[in-house]
């Protein structure tokens, strides 16, 4: 072979290696998952579906006959129920997240929650106030931070929700675990039923248990849905998704997460 023909040979080769490199760092980059372009139909769904509104009602009006089938109680009669994505739509701010793709930042999270803007859940005012004219005492039982009581009162407020005061809402202060809560509430009512779109709003059971066991607790359980504990839709985020599909591991990168959502994805071949 000619020396310039091993050199236009070597030239060859090497515009090969510099390109499969350059096309290599290109797909890596365009691999890399927006923080929550996954959520994108979830919160459409929540958002949009005409299914999402009649499955509130749903829970609503089971919640409703509850109270209507309860007897009389020694102690007065009470509920608890979750405020996020139970009684106030925050799909606004997932929204957020997914347009400017952002993983959930407490900033983020109270810049939200003083907007005050949060609408009711289909129903959710309805209900409340059947329950608060029925006698039932409304205790709200949430996970917000502890320093957003005052503009969560007056979003609850501003929608007409019963008992939106201070002696009835209870946020986190150093633990998100609610039964010390519950239980202040335990203490003098009868409690008729738990509301909310996360296990652990319900009972306790449920704390820190990952995808097999809390599906196990639910059969366990089965009974008790729509009657003692009533269960919102919230495809967006719960525990279902941290302390399941990312079995509690905070440390994840979206690269990482996106893998452990594939991985995790059933399907028949
Ligand atoms: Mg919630």
């Amino acid at each position: 072979m000619k020396p310039s023909h091993v050199i236009a040979l070597l030239l060859l080769l090497l515009n090969f290696l510099l390109t499969a490199c350059s096309s290599t760092s290109r797909e890596k980059e365009e691999v890399t998952p927006d923080a929550k372009d996954h959520t994108v139909l979830a919160v459409l769904w929540q958002q949009n579906a005409a299914e999402y509104r009649a499955l509130c009602y749903q829970a609503f009006n089971s919640a409703k006959r509850k109270i209507q089938r309860s007897g009389l109680s020694d102690q007065p009669l009470a509920l608890i129920t979750d405020i996020d994505e139970t009684v106030l739509d925050n799909s606004p701010y997932s929204g957020m997240q997914i347009l400017y793709d952002r993983a959930f930042d407490r900033e983020d999270w109270i810049e939200w929650g003083l907007q005050k803007s949060a609408k009711a859940l289909p129903g959710a005012v309805a209900f409340f106030r059947y329950a608060d004219s029925m006698g039932v005492e409304v205790f709200y039982i949430s996970n917000r931070y502890e320093e957003q009581l005052a503009e969560t009162l007056e979003n609850m407020a501003a929608l007409g929700l019963p008992n939106a005061d201070a002696e009835h809402v209870f946020l986190k202060t150093n633990s998100s675990e609610k039964q010390s809560r519950r239980d202040r509430v335990l203490e003098e009512h009868h409690v008729l039923m738990y509301l909310g779109d996360n296990l652990s709003d319900l009972s306790s059971v449920f704390d820190g248990q990952g995808t097999v066991q809390r599906n196990l607790l639910v059969d366990e359980l089965a009974e008790a849905f729509g009657d003692r504990f009533i269960v919102f839709p919230n495809a967006i985020y719960g525990d279902w998704e941290s302390k399941g599909i990312y079995e509690s591991g905070r440390d994840w990168t979206d690269t990482q997460r996106d893998s452990i959502r594939r991985a995790k994805v059933v399907s028949y071949k």
